[in-house]
């Protein structure tokens, strides 16, 4: 998993021509799907939430990207470091099916496919068909490598939607040097030609670490996306993963300022774009969750910390408690891993204590969630006084 791979980028965006066009299409193959789809603004309007759900199945990968976030959720990480075998039960087909069900009870309709690199799955097409794309909108991850002419026709023809493909710079040596990959930049750009002629809705996604966003090779980036007619989403390196130990990589304002800017002239947004998420502010639950290989729901793909586990608790349930956590909430306009202090050193304090993440639910979010200061107790964010 990397940042620029995982990150969310489909909340309800402004749709390009070529996407509207695929929205046309859609209806006529899927209608269920396309008129959940189209419900989703209303939904939100009434009040209630419409996440996309990540699907992290298998964290298998054929990179060693250096910015990846999901190091610690992988086999890779426990050989070289830690000598604790991971003995929890993964999600097998039959979760990932009643998942889609609860899913679709809620009238939530898309999944991201992600991992991991879920093209080296050799069991994506089971994976897709457990997810059922006739009842949700199946987008999958790709770091490009094995997206040829063949495969990207392949996945489209087993319900597959959208792929979204990470470029993390348009240089070619630096992109492959980023993920410690030769070759890969030159992957990327068959894969975004085999995508568009496969009929695949593509969206191509990119980390931008401290100072990228003022470089030449940023705009051109976001020229090339723009001239190919498809979007280009930023993610922001945050202080997890493998960036724990990489502050010099996380952004600082002038950085999401010049964003800011890019998106008046480009296809270019990020998560908070106000006019791409109908939910202004941080997403976490709202907007997105995460479930990884082990059932763990988290609601962001930069937390550790789980609402509970899809094997054991409801999925309504589960977004329940992410609503009603004052962390989390309805609403909350920062960011909540990369800009609140007191949960950035929460974070980072109970994670260290684990030799597999993510944290279970009571243990890092729990149903009482507050903090103590000077003897004092708040309720995290707004900073209510709680108790004296
Ligand atoms: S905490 Fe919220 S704003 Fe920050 S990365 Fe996660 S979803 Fe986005």
């Amino acid at each position: 998993m990397s940042l620029g791979t995982n990150d969310t980028v489909l909340l309800n965006p402004n749709l390009t021509q070529g996407e509207a066009k695929k929205r046309g299409e859609l209806a006529r193959r899927r209608p269920y799907v396309a008129a959940k789809l189209a419900n989703i603004s209303a939904m939100e309007e009434a009040g209630q939430i419409s996440p996309i759900i990540r699907l992290e199945k298998s964290y298998l990968c054929n990179f060693q990207c250096t910015h990846c976030s999901a190091e610690y959720y992988m086999d890779r990480h426990l050989e070289k470091t830690i000598q604790v075998k991971d003995e929890r039960p993964k999600i097998d087909y039959d979760d990932i099916r009643k998942l889609s069900k609860e899913a679709d009870e809620l009238g939530l309709a898309r999944f991201v496919i992600t991992g991991g690199e879920p093209l080296v799955m050799k069991d994506f097409d089971q994976v897709v068909a457990a997810i059922d794309p006739e009842k949700h909108y199946v987008i999958t991850d790709t770091n490009g490598w094995f997206l040829d002419d063949a495969r990207a026709k392949h996945i489209k023809s087993i319900g597959v939607e959208k792929v979204q493909m990470s470029l993390d710079s348009f240089i070619e040596a630096d992109h492959d040097k980023f993920r410690n990959k030769p070759g890969s930049y030159k992957r990327v750009m068959r894969g975004v030609d085999a995508a568009l002629n496969a009929g695949l809705n593509l969206l191509l996604s990119t980390v931008l670490v401290k100072g990228r966003a003022k470089t030449q090779e940023f705009h051109d980036l976001c020229k090339y996306a723009t001239e190919k007619g498809v979007g280009l989403y930023v993610s922001y390196a945050k202080p997890t993963g493998s960036c724990t130990n990489h502050p010099e990589f996380v952004i600082d304002k002038e950085d999401a300022d010049i964003v800011r800017e890019l998106e008046k002239e480009y296809s270019v947004f990020t998560h908070m774009t106000p006019t791409y998420g109908s939910f202004k502010g941080c997403i976490t639950v709202k907007g997105i969750i995460t479930v990884t290989s082990t059932g763990e729901v988290t609601p962001c793909p930069y937390i550790d910390f789980s609402f509970g586990n899809v094997k054991s608790t409801s999925l309504k349930e589960i977004l329940g408690r992410g609503m009603r956590n004052p962390w989390t909430g309805p609403y909350r306009p920062d960011c909540l891993i990369g800009e609140d202090p007191l949960f950035i050193k929460k974070h980072m304090e109970v994670t260290a204590k684990y030799t597999h993440l993510p944290v279970p639910y009571g243990e890092g979010f729990t149903d009482h969630d507050s903090v103590i200061e000077d003897g004092k107790t708040y309720v995290p964010f707004d900073r209510t006084l709680v108790t004296v």
